[in-house]
């Protein structure tokens, strides 16, 4: 597991949980990720970084809930 205390702050960005349409494997991605995300499961490309919020590919399953 993740370790929430480090992510709290809404400056460093939260962690959202998706949904792959491929294989419907959920996984939680950094919503400002700087690399592309690809699906643990099936390597499918989730989200594409942008320089701040990643572009989502796939649907978001829900937010995890901040601090
Ligand atoms: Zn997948």
């Amino acid at each position: 597991m993740l370790d929430i205390n480090l992510v709290g702050d809404k400056m460093v960005g939260r962690f959202l949980r998706v949904k792959c349409d491929k294989c419907g494997n959920e996984q939680n991605i950094y919503e400002k990720a700087s690399i592309i995300v690809r699906c643990l499961v099936c390597n499918e490309v989730l989200a594409e970084p942008t320089g701040g919020k990643v572009n989502l590919k796939v649907k978001v399953a829900q937010p995890i809930p901040e601090i």
